[in-house]
């Protein structure tokens, strides 16, 4: 079997469309619904991943600020800034961008931003509306993954999932949104024993780790859904996720690529949850 690719270019492409439509319907009400980006210190990869972001909201008609500050910034500053977003009509949404230097502690400034505009999902109000099932903004990441299933047509009711990982911004977050879903789920992590016993029962399969070919195709049931969140560099320096992608995609029905899959889909749902923000704010 060569499975079916889910690919996370063409679904976010549609999805910023309608994005862009719905941003049009609110500015035609006088909204323009508005992101602030916050990046402490001059970390390589975070600089990238907030310019993406920024650039994501304008292609898609959204207002986005980017506040850059030094490393040095004080807690109490960065509290303050937050704060002063919380407060302003134009911001919708408040992401600060992690990780940030040790001498911030970052859960407090999370837990500053207001629920109301907690874009990221990682405010304990977010986790807590995900847990119990009521409205929230759920994370961008794993709330991508479940983007992709339903473009699939797929009915999780019943179904076996496994996430494999247990943090708070990806695995765990995951694993509630799958059993919102009536899956029935297991979570896996690095002190679970025999994952492929595990893994070989599964329906659909999260991997979420960050080690490369921590899924390989033995470990897969013929048929199942498995979607890669990994990011990971080769021998050769390329990204890869956390499947072994080329002997998975022989035995999965439907299975997404490193790079192209779940990644733009996580910048993705930050417009989608953004947006949302907006038109929460508008009624
Ligand atoms: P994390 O906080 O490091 O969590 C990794 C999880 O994997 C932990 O729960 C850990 O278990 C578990 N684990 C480690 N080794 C394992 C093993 N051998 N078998 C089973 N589980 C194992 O990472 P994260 O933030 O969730 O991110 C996971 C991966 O996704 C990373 O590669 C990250 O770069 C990527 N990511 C991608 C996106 C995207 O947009 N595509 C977004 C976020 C993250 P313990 O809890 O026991 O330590």
């Amino acid at each position: 079997m060569t499975a079916q690719l889910i690919d996370g270019n063409a679904l976010s492409k549609q999805l910023r469309t309608e994005v862009a439509t719905r941003a049009q319907a609110l500015k035609a009400k006088g909204i323009t619904p508005g992101l602030a980006v916050v990046l402490v210190g001059d970390n390589p990869a975070s600089q990238v991943y907030v310019r993406n972001k920024v650039k994501a909201c304008e292609d898609s008609g959204l207002h986005s600020v980017l506040e850059k500050y030094e490393a040095t910034m004080t807690e109490a500053d960065l509290l303050a800034r937050v704060e002063a977003l919380n407060n302003d009509p134009a911001i919708h949404g408040i992401l600060v961008q992690l990780p940030l230097p040790a001498h911030i502690d970052a859960q407090k400034v999370i837990e500053a931003i207001s629920p109301a505009k907690d874009v990221d999902g990682f405010h304990i109000a977010s986790a807590g509306a995900l847990m119990t099932g009521m409205p929230g903004f759920w994370p961008c990441t794993p709330y991508g993954c479940i983007k992709m299933l339903e473009s699939i047509g797929y009915d999780l009711r019943g179904k076996h999932a496994v996430v494999i990982g247990r943090s708070n911004i990806v695995g765990k977050p995951m694993a509630l949104m799958l059993l919102q879903k009536d899956a029935t789920v297991t979570v896996a992590h690095s002190r679970t024993q025999n994952l492929k016993a595990l893994t070989q029962q599964a329906d659909v399969i999260v991997a979420a780790v960050g080690k490369r070919n921590v899924l390989t195709a033995d470990m897969v049931k013929p048929g199942a859904v498995v979607l890669d969140v990994g990011m990971n560099r080769n021998d050769e320096g390329k990204l890869c996720g956390d499947v072994d992608f080329e002997g998975v995609k022989e035995v999965a029905s439907h299975i997404t690529p490193v790079p192209g899959g779940v990644g733009p889909m996580t910048i993705t749902m930050l417009l989608v949850n953004t947006l949302e923000a907006a038109e929460r704010a508008s009624k």
